[in-house]
């Protein structure tokens, strides 16, 4: 049940070779999520390079959520829970990896070649 809603989060059918209609898997788009948009993956079935049509997210729009991520809880955390910096500052860490994963998910399913 749990890998179903794990599979259904990481559906990327919109990531699909056009040249040869072969499926992009998840190990390339990684290599796409680390390394940017001017990275050029490979088709694993037809070996021709693929680009995205488009940036799936703004880099700009990740970068503000990474930041707010990191900037909110923590003096959020600060002000009304506790005047504690470490603990602070572990929030922070958490909900900037749960922003990332999200981003990470949104790219996914939103990645579309060309
Ligand atoms: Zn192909």
């Amino acid at each position: 049940m749990k890998k179903n809603i794990i599979t259904a989060l990481l559906s990327h059918d919109q990531a699909v070779c056009p040249h040869c209609d072969t499926k992009i898997g998840l190990k390339q788009i990684s290599k796409y999520l680390l390394k940017g948009t001017n990275y050029n993956i490979q088709c694993p079935h037809c070996n021709r390079a693929l680009h995205p049509k488009r940036e799936p997210i703004k880099f700009y729009y990740c970068f503000c959520a990474g930041f707010i991520s990191i900037v909110a809880p923590f003096w959020l955390y600060i002000w009304y829970v506790e005047d504690n910096f470490w603990k602070a500052i572990l929030l922070s860490i958490a909900t900037l990896i749960v922003c990332i994963i999200v981003i990470c998910i949104l790219t996914i399913r939103r990645i579309a070649f060309e």
